[in-house]
């Protein structure tokens, strides 16, 4: 079976993809949760493609970390950032406002930022865990659009919601979890059709098995990794990387048509007909 996969297919899309088109000179993007794994990698790209970035998350440390990393590759002046738990109604606030004060316009939200705190059946899983997982996962992404609008509206333009592949098909112990990664496919579908009026585009980045912090259960262990890596038709786990170039589409004017869609990056792993 893995014989027929040429090694071309192995090379992630670091390698293969063309960046750098600046495709989104002039544009103004923030991204939640980006000072790693996947928001850190669409927030690279996006730059990459030419957009100013603003970038956050809950720590201090990391915000600069991956500020100084970000500028030493894009300039100063195309990188800012920004503490930002997305939980907490006045870090948001932050986060928009000072996109504004920093760059004078906002036309992209890159809504990343989510939590898992728990493992096990669904019906054994506390309500705490519940609710931290909904208010994260689906409340904040709907709280940091809200705040994000009225900038989009001047600017005709856009949100991507980072939902998951288990929100189509439920990761093993993960239920919670996965439903709030379903209930963001229902969000991207409403406010698509709410915001359509504005000329304001919402769509949807549903990643596979992606190598990171979060997913490191998965893809650590060997046994557990081979398991994994049998649902998974490429026969390697993602790379961040590999889901930026779709998010760079989405946001970008190529995709002017598109809206409410969620883009499965997957490498092939079972998810819808
Ligand atoms: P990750 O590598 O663990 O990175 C998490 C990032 O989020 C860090 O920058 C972290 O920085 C920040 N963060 C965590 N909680 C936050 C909060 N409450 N508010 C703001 N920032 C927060 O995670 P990832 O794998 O890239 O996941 C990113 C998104 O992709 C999530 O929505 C996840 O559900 C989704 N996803 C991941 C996979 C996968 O296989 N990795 C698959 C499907 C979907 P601080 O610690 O400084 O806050």
């Amino acid at each position: 079976m893995l014989s027929r996969i040429s090694p071309f297919f192995l090379l992630s899309c670091r390698t293969m993809s063309t960046v750098g088109t600046r495709k989104l000179e002039g544009k103004v993007a923030v991204i939640t949760a980006s000072t790693d794994g996947i928001g850190y990698a669409i927030a690279d790209r996006l730059a990459k493609d030419g957009a100013k970035i603003m970038i956050s998350s809950r720590k201090q440390v990391n915000v600069d970390r991956a500020v100084d990393t970000l500028r030493t590759e894009h300039g100063n002046e195309a990188v800012a950032g920004i503490v930002c738990h997305v939980g907490k109604d006045e870090d948001r606030k932050n986060l928009i406002s000072e996109a504004i004060s920093r760059f004078g316009q906002l036309h992209i939200l890159v809504s990343n930022a989510a939590v898992n705190p728990t493992f096990g059946p669904t019906l054994e899983t506390p309500e705490a865990a519940w609710d931290k997982i909904f208010e994260v996962n689906v409340k904040s992404a709907a709280m940091i659009a809200k705040e994000a609008y009225p900038h989009l509206k001047k600017t005709s333009g856009n949100i991507v919601f980072v939902s998951s592949i288990g929100g189509y098909e439920p990761f093993n112990f993960l239920g919670p979890y996965s439903v709030s990664k379903t209930a963001l496919f229902g969000l991207t579908k409403v406010l698509a059709d709410e915001l359509a009026p504005d000329n304001i585009r919402v769509n949807c980045l549903a990643p596979g098995v992606i190598k990171t912090r979060f997913s490191e259960t998965l893809w650590k262990n060997d046994m557990i990794a081979n398991e994994a890596l049998k649902k998974i038709s490429l026969n390697r786990f993602g790379e961040p990387a590999d889901c930026a170039g779709a998010v760079s589409f989405m946001v970008s004017d190529d995709a002017c048509y598109m809206t409410g869609e969620t883009v499965v990056i997957g490498g092939g792993m079972k998810s819808r007909l």
